[in-house]
C-alpha cells in the first residue's frame, strides 16, 4: 500500500489512501464517519471546536490522563475542570460527573462539553456518563486514543459521544508514526472539521477564507501506513492481552500487587499492563520497583500524573482527585509492546519478585 501510494505519486496531502483509510477505519470500529488528521491532539481540538467550545467556556475532563487530553481545551481558550477516576476502571467517575453537571446547571454555569478518556485500553463506564450528558444537554467527546480495539457492551468506545478520536502515535497499538482519527455520527460536524483541518478554504477559484483554519490533515502516505496495519488490530490486541495474562499469572502470589481491574462492561485490550503496589504489603514502594527495573535497563513508567497536580494546570477547578492521586502514587505501567518476548517478560517479573519482602 505504501508502494501504491508512492507509485501513484500521491505524496501530496490528500489522495485516495486517505479516503480508503477513513472508510476502512470507520467500518472496522462501526463509526458514522471518520476524518484522518495529523494527531489525536489535532482531532480533539477539532472536536472541541465542533461542539462549540470557545473562550471562557468550561469543559469537564478526566484528571487521570495524558496532557494531550486537556491541552486542546486551552487551545480554545477554555477552562478545564478535572474529574476524578473511579476504582473499577480508573476512568472518569460517572457519579462525580452527574453531580457536577447537576450542580453547575442549577447555578447557571453549565459546562460546554465533557471529555471522557478511555485509559490504557479500557472503556470508561459510558452508559451513566452519556445519560448525565444527555440529561443536561452537554456534548460528550471521547478520548479513545489508547483504546482502539476495546469494547463497551460490544461496541467500540469513541463511537458513543457526539465525537470521539483515536491516535496513531508511535506508542499506540496502530501507528503511522504520527496521526489521529476523528469520528462522529454528525456529518455536519465532520464536514466542518474537514474544512478547518485543511486551512478553512472556502469554495472559490481563488483562496477565500472566512474563518481561521489549521493544517491538520493526515498525509496520504501515512494513511497508507495505517491501512496496512488495520487488518492486524485483532492480532495485536490478542498479543497485548496475552502479555498481561502472563504477568498476572506469574505474579498472582505477590502480596500487595493489584493489576488494573477488568471492568465488567467490555473488553480491555491491555494496551499497557498496569498495576498498583501497596508498599506495606509488598515490602517496598513503586519507586523502588521502578528503579530496580531501570537498573536492569527496563523502562517502566508511573501511571499518568493527574492533570490537577500538573503545574501547567495549577489553579484549575477539580472534583475529587484522591482516587487518581493514589493511582499515581502507587501505579506502574510495565513493558507491554506486542514484540515483547517471554524471556523479556520473565526478566521483568524476576526483578519485581526480588523487590518483594515476602
Ligand atoms: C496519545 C494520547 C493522546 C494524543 O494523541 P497524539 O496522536 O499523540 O496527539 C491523547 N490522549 C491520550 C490519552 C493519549 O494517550
Amino acid at each position: 500500500m505504501l508502494n501504491e501510494a508512492l507509485q501513484s505519486n500521491w505524496i501530496a496531502p490528500a489522495g485516495p489512501q486517505l479516503e480508503l483509510f477513513e472508510h476502512e477505519f470507520r467500518e472496522l470500529i462501526g463509526a458514522g464517519g471518520a476524518l484522518a488528521v495529523s494527531s489525536g491532539t489535532a482531532a480533539l481540538h477539532l472536536a472541541l471546536l465542533g461542539v462549540g467550545v470557545g473562550p471562557g467556556d468550561q469543559v469537564l475532563v478526566s484528571t487521570l490522563t495524558f496532557a494531550a487530553s486537556v491541552n486542546p481545551i486551552r487551545y480554545c481558550a477554555a477552562e478545564p475542570i478535572f474529574v476524578d477516576s473511579e476504582p473499577a476502571s480508573w476512568n472518569m467517575d460517572p457519579r462525580l460527573l452527574a453531580q457536577a453537571l447537576r450542580d453547575r446547571t442549577a447555578t447557571g454555569r453549565r459546562p460546554r462539553a465533557v471529555v471522557v478518556v478511555h485509559l490504557y485500553g479500557q472503556s470508561a463506564d459510558l452508559a451513566p456518563i452519556l445519560e448525565a450528558c444527555q440529561q443536561y444537554d452537554v456534548p460528550l467527546i471521547e478520548d479513545a486514543a489508547e483504546a482502539l480495539g476495546a469494547t463497551y457492551h460490544g461496541r467500540s468506545p469513541g463511537t458513543f459521544g457526539r465525537a470521539g478520536f483515536f491516535s496513531f502515535n508511535g506508542n499506540k497499538i496502530i501507528t503511522t508514526s504520527g496521526g489521529g482519527m476523528l469520528v462522529s455520527q454528525d456529518e455536519a460536524l465532520l464536514a466542518h472539521a474537514r474544512k478547518l483541518a485543511t486551512q478553512a478554504r472556502e469554495p472559490a477559484p481563488h483562496y477565500e477564507h472566512r474563518e481561521i483554519g489549521y493544517n491538520y490533515r493526515l498525509s496520504n502516505l501515512l494513511a497508507a501506513l495505517g491501512r496496512a496495519q488495520l487488518p492486524f488490530l485483532e492480532e495485536r490486541v490478542q498479543a497485548r492481552r496475552s502479555i498481561y495474562a502472563y504477568y498476572a499469572e506469574r505474579m498472582a502470589d505477590l502480596p500487595g500487587i493489584r493489576f488494573m481491574p477488568d471492568a465488567p462492561w467490555g473488553r480491555h485490550t491491555r494496551w499497557l499492563t498496569c498495576l498498583t503496589i501497596d508498599p506495606v504489603r509488598f515490602g517496598c514502594d513503586r519507586e523502588k520497583v521502578r528503579m530496580a527495573l531501570e537498573n536492569e535497563n527496563i523502562e517502566a513508567r508511573p501511571v499518568w500524573k493527574p492533570m490537577h497536580l500538573q503545574p501547567a494546570y495549577a489553579g484549575c477547578e477539580r472534583l475529587g482527585g484522591e482516587v487518581a492521586e493514589v493511582l499515581f502514587a502507587h501505579g506502574l505501567c510495565l513493558p507491554s509492546g506486542s514484540a515483547l518476548t517471554r524471556d523479556e517478560q520473565d526478566k521483568v517479573i524476576r526483578v519485581i519478585r526480588n523487590c518483594c519482602r515476602a
